[in-house]
Order: structure tokens, then sequence, then C-alpha cells
């Protein structure tokens, strides 16, 4: 079963009524910053589960693969053209799906690219008030405050 987001796009409207978007002091999200990071790694063997799951439609129509694509940089469809339906089943969708079920398809994608989902992570040890957590990082991620 697939699940709907409805969401606002980024250019439209960005910080709807009763939404509140983590920040750091600059104004960046978080998803923001991570997508400056250059020297990433990914995981070995990746195929994004969004494809099945969701779709992302902005307050002007358009519609996302996910909502990771914040600037619509990657359009599928425009429900004010077709149905959800037609979307969701149509070719831009399935062409997705089917870079997904390649070997590194997602990196064809530079959405896909900056997405924190295909990034490795790593364990390590963080102080925090005298005691010690395990904080699941993502590899070469500095852990500086507003970096
Ligand atoms: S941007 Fe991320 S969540 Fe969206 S399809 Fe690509 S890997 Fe999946």
């Amino acid at each position: 079963m697939a699940w709907l987001s409805v969401v606002t796009n980024w250019r439209s409207k960005r910080h709807p009524p009763g939404r509140v978007r983590r920040q750091v002091p600059s104004g960046e999200s978080p998803r923001a910053r991570l997508s400056k990071d250059t020297h990433i790694e990914y995981l070995e063997e990746f195929t994004c589960p969004q494809q099945y799951q969701r779709l992302v439609i902005g307050a002007d129509g358009l519609a996302m693969k996910c909502s990771n694509d914040e600037e619509n940089r990657e359009v599928i469809g425009d429900i004010k053209q077709e149905s959800i339906y037609q979307v969701w089943h149509g070719k831009n969708m399935q062409a997705v799906r089917d870079m997904h079920l390649q070997h590194r398809g997602f990196m064809q994608s530079a959405v896909c690219r900056k997405c924190y989902l295909p990034r490795k992570t790593e364990d390590e040890a963080a102080q925090v008030g005298g005691r010690t957590f395990i904080v699941r990082n993502y590899v070469h991620r500095v852990q500086q405050i507003g970096k």
C-alpha cells in the first residue's frame, strides 16, 4: 500500500503554518547542510524504498519522487494535467524505480547523490553531561554545530 504525502513546495510556500523546520543559526535546514558535503561514502548496495511507498505533491501540483527534492529538480508529473494514479503508474515514476534497481543506480540522480539515505554511517561515542552515547554519524561528516 502506498502512502500519499502532500507537502508544500519549497518555492511556493516554504514554511506553512504549523510546520516547523529544524534550522541552524545560519538559517539552513539540516538537509541543505548535508547536501554541501563533498566527501561522501555510499552504501555498497542501495535501493530506495520510497519509490514504492509515497508520492510527494506540492501546492502547485508538481509531483516529485520523494520529499528530498525540495527544489523540484526532478519533477515526475503534474496533477493539474494528469491524475495521481497516472503519475504513480506513469513512465517517469517507473523510470525512477528502474534506475534504483540498477547497481548504484541512485548515482544517476543528482538529488539522490545528495540524499542522506544512501550514505554510509558509522557509530561513534559522544559525551553529553558526563554520559556516553553512541551516535550514528555519516562517514566523513564533521561534528560541529552548523557545519
Ligand atoms: S532522494 Fe533519497 S529518498 Fe529520494 S529517491 Fe533518492 S535516495 Fe530515495
